[in-house]
């Protein structure tokens, strides 16, 4: 069998929520949208179902995988509904709904429902994807009390610049939301992971935390709160063939490494269609029998290399980790100038082993 795997540490998963909990005092939502960021949105939402108090999704097919999964707590749909003839599921399941748009509003009032809606409104205070203008908000807000079909609505709104400690933007954007809702009485929900992490003073009585969940940071550089953060995924697999190489000899596709001595080389079995970022440069960090090395040459589909020279102890067979606890997700993610967000997201074709359930 081919010895690519990613294990999912469910105990670390619960700890990176409760922290989320903890530092906020505000209810959660654990966000499992794209299959829980790559790590299995049923086993991620089966192992915090005891305690969470909501889950978040990105669309209605994904909150209905969980529905068949027998998960009875609330969802929350964090674009809403695309048609409106999702309209009739949203009631049947109980999903909650975002309203980010007019249409969507008036899709609510036209549509005829036989049980009365929780809305998440959200607005624009400053990101400009999406959510409703400052200038709407009220009435729109109006409007959904007024049209009989909603039981509860909660005021929402989206950082884009929360993971910059330094930026002015998340003040900004408080601010334009502060305004916006002014006279409302209802439950707020402004903060993702970065918000969560580095911005104590924003309150907020529903928090959204996606990656901190995971364990990764969402910050580019180090940050206390996310130094307690605990790794739920390791991404493994083994050495399986074991290379000596005089100097001046290519490795990979391209001629991209060229040893500058000779060296020892390993191959690992994991590439990009694994999801490892084909990107990943020469030096990229890896663990193999324990001790840091780094990644030589091109990234292939099955298969890449990495540096044995300095690691006498490790051999044909040896377990290398990609990312996990000791290779931080983060850190693979600066090296292929990405973020961590899509390093998981990117996982496939390996299988998940889950512990701690
Ligand atoms: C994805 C998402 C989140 C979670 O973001 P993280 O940065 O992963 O914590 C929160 N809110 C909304 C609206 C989202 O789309």
């Amino acid at each position: 069998m081919r010895p690519a795997r990613a294990l999912i540490d469910l105990q670390a998963l619960r700890h990176n929520y409760q922290l989320a909990r903890e530092v906020t005092g505000a209810k959660a939502l654990a966000v499992v949208k794209a299959d829980a960021y790559g790590h299995g949105a049923v086993r991620v939402a089966q192992a915090l179902e005891a305690e969470a108090d909501g889950f978040a999704v990105a669309c209605i097919e994904e909150a209905l995988e969980l529905r068949a999964a027998g998960i009875r707590a609330p969802v929350l749909l964090l674009e809403g509904f695309f048609e409106a003839d999702e309209l009739p599921l949203i009631v049947e399941h109980d999903f909650w709904c975002v309203v980010h748009s007019l249409w969507q509003l008036e899709a609510i009032e036209q549509a005829s429902l036989l049980k009365p809606l929780t809305i998440w409104l959200k607005l624009d205070s400053g990101m400009h994807r999406v959510g409703l203008h400052p200038k709407d908000y009220h009435e729109a807000y109006q409007r959904l009390l007024a049209s009989g079909k909603v039981a509860k609505i909660v005021l929402m709104s989206h950082f884009a610049r929360a993971d910059e400690l330094d930026c002015v933007s998340s003040t900004e954007q408080v601010a334009v939301f502060e305004a916006a809702r002014q006279g409302l009485v209802a439950e707020v929900s402004l903060r993702n992971s970065p918000s969560v992490l580095g911005w104590p003073s924003v309150s907020s009585d529903w928090v959204r935390p996606g990656i901190m969940l995971y364990g990764a940071t969402p910050f580019g550089e180090g940050q206390a709160l996310a130094a307690r953060l605990q790794p739920v995924m390791t991404l493994e697999s083994k050495v399986i063939c074991v290379r000596e190489l005089p100097a001046g000899e290519p490795v990979g596709y391209g001629a991209r490494f060229i040893t500058p001595k000779p060296m020892r080389i390993g191959v690992v079995a994991m590439g990009y269609a694994d999801g490892y970022p084909r990107h990943a440069p020469t030096g990229t960090p890896v663990l193999v029998a324990g001790q840091r090395s780094q990644l030589l040459g091109r990234v292939s589909m099955d298969m890449l290399c990495i540096d044995l020279t300095d690691v006498p102890e490790a051999g044909l067979g040896s377990t290398v980790e990609l990312w996990g606890k000791n290779i931080l997700a983060s850190d693979v993610a600066v090296a292929a100038e990405t973020i961590p967000y899509q390093i998981f997201c990117n996982l496939r074709r390996v299988p998940r082993l889950y512990s701690g359930a």
